[in-house]
């Protein structure tokens, strides 16, 4: 039997005997790959320990030449780059062009992190008080820990990790158990760059080496990045534990489509944005808004017709537009939704129901589906149902698509499409959602902007990776510093000093 897939901990791969253990699949057919370490609390404390080790060695190095390892593993990621991509659509699923892209915007978060020296510069003011100077600077936290989800197997930790590490702290990544391959043979290829071992650490598991990581003093800060209910969960019981915590959570993200929009263009983002990596994207769009009934039927039959067009296979396959679900359980639950939107009087344009990928009928593919005429009350409207699943809803106006969108729990991301520059401006300027994409379906942010969500699909006050990551993971000190010239008395001042 293949070993299980263990930990990373102090630059040796470990095992533990007697460790708990979880099937990993292939989504594309259903089989059994092998088997991954759930970590018990000893595995995770050893993790601490060994990035609590290294630590002080580490936030010693000069900053540049952090920069430079970092430089030397994002040149490693782009070597290694047909390796990485085959392992995540090997557990993940999603076809390798996906992958690829998804590689591409980790390393974007590398090479930002190579810039650390620079945004590490700090503030200075000369002569705030007579021969007074005082500066800030941002140090590192210490040991940092980082929650991933399923869905990014590569780019999430990476958004993560190099700024953290770049700003001199030590990390602990807990990957998803569903897909952990990737992350730990991207952490092994940032030993082999020359990151001193006990800086990154892995450690596979479910809750109880979350647990550990939200409770564990030594941890000063947790990043997550999963759905809403254990955001939440992470934020109140990291926060309790006296940490710095930021949580992202889930999405819906809604699709304005306006009377003047260029259809044929709206429709082809829409396609990818709904049905790329099967939807299981935090910015996948859900929810097509169509502002009045004549865009609506147009829509409708526009995103019909090009879904009869879809490619649905394994990822693997040349040409495959859209894998496989991540697992069974999740598969089942997509499909109940379908089944609850059928039930709940929502008409179904496309199911994607019962679909046949001959030769992999063991695998949990479900084809792309649409909804027409989704009212708000509906349960797939409401949930996050991260699955091939795009709801039509019906509007008479850009208000009252901006209400429903505002009204909804969720505030990742949006988008309109629009000619008009007017309505383009009103909906940025006035949406409750922190990702606006005007004609862009999937406005994530290059890695020099910050990604993050509002309302629910955030809890913390920072966001993930650019320059919110530079403050998440330092501490500012501000100093003020006087040299008084050789023999001048000084008097006792009782007064605030003003
Ligand atoms: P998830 O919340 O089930 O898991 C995320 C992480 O939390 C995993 O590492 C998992 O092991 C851990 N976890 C799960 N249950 C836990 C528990 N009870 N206690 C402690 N830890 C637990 O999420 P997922 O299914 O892996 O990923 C999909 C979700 O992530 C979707 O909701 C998606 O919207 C969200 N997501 C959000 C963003 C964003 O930036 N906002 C990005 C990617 C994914």
């Amino acid at each position: 039997m293949k070993s299980p897939i263990g930990h990373l901990i102090g630059g040796e791969l470990v095992s533990c005997a007697h460790a708990r253990l979880q099937d990993v699949y292939n989504p594309a057919t259903g089989e059994v790959l092998g088997h991954v370490e759930l970590a018990a609390r000893s595995t995770v404390e050893a993790a601490i320990a060994a990035a609590q080790a290294a630590f002080p060695a580490w936030s010693g190095i000069l900053p540049a030449k952090r920069a430079r390892l970092l430089g030397r593993f994002m040149a490693l990621l782009e070597a290694r780059a047909d390796e990485i991509c085959a392992l995540i659509t090997l557990e993940h699923g999603k076809v390798l062009d996906d992958a690829r892209g998804e590689l591409h915007r980790g390393i974007e978060n590398v090479e930002f992190a190579t810039y650390m020296p620079e945004l590490l510069k700090g503030e200075h003011s000369k002569n705030v008080g007579p021969k007074i100077d005082s500066w800030s600077e941002f140090q590192p936290l210490g040991v940092v820990a980082g929650i991933t989800p399923f869905n990014f197997p590569a780019m999430v930790p990476l958004w993560m990790y190099p700024a953290a590490i770049a700003c001199g702290n030590t990390f602990v990544l807990k990957p998803s158990e569903r897909d952990p391959s990737a992350a730990l043979y991207i952490a092994q290829l940032a030993l082999e760059a020359g990151i001193p071992s006990g800086v990154l650490n892995v450690v596979n598991g479910d809750k109880e080496a979350v647990d550990t990581l939200l409770t564990d003093k030594r941890v000063q800060a947790v990043s997550f990045v999963g759905s809403t209910p254990i955001a939440e969960y992470i934020y109140a019981t990291a926060s309790a534990h006296g940490k710095r915590v930021q949580a992202l959570g889930g999405a819906k993200n809604h699709a304005v489509v306006m009377p003047d929009a260029d259809l044929e263009n709206a429709v082809n983002a829409l396609m990818g944005a709904a049905y790329g990596s099967c939807g299981e994207r935090c910015m996948a769009i859900s929810v097509a808004v169509a502002v009045g009934n004549e865009v609506g039927d147009a829509l409708v039959e526009r995103l019909g017709a090009a879904l009869a067009k879809l490619k649905v296979g394994p990822g693997t396959v040349r040409g495959a537009e859209m894998g496989p679900l991540i697992s069974k359980p999740h598969f089942e639950k997509v499909r109940g939704y379908v089944d609850a939107g059928v039930a709940e009087g929502a008409k179904l344009a496309v199911d994607g129901r019962g679909l046949n990928v001959p030769g992999h009928e063991g695998g949990y593919f479900l084809g792309g589906t649409l909804f027409d005429h989704v009212t708000p009350e509906m349960s797939i409207y409401r949930d996050e149902i991260f699955g091939p699943v795009l709801c039509v809803v019906r509007a008479h106006s850009l208000e009252e698509a901006m209400a429903l969108i505002d009204a909804h729990e969720y505030g990742n991301g949006t988008c309109i499409f629009t000619r008009d520059g007017e309505a383009a401006r009103y909906f940025t300027d006035n949406i409750r959602v922190g990702m606006v994409g005007v004609n862009v379906p999937l406005p994530v942010p290059v890695s020099y902007h910050s990604f993050g969500g509002w309302k629910r699909s955030l809890f913390g006050d920072l966001s993930a990776y650019g320059p919110d990551a530079v403050r998440f993971y330092t501490r500012r000190k501000t100093v003020s510093q006087r040299w008084p010239a050789g023999g001048v008395r000084e008097t006792a001042q009782f007064a605030f000093p003003a």
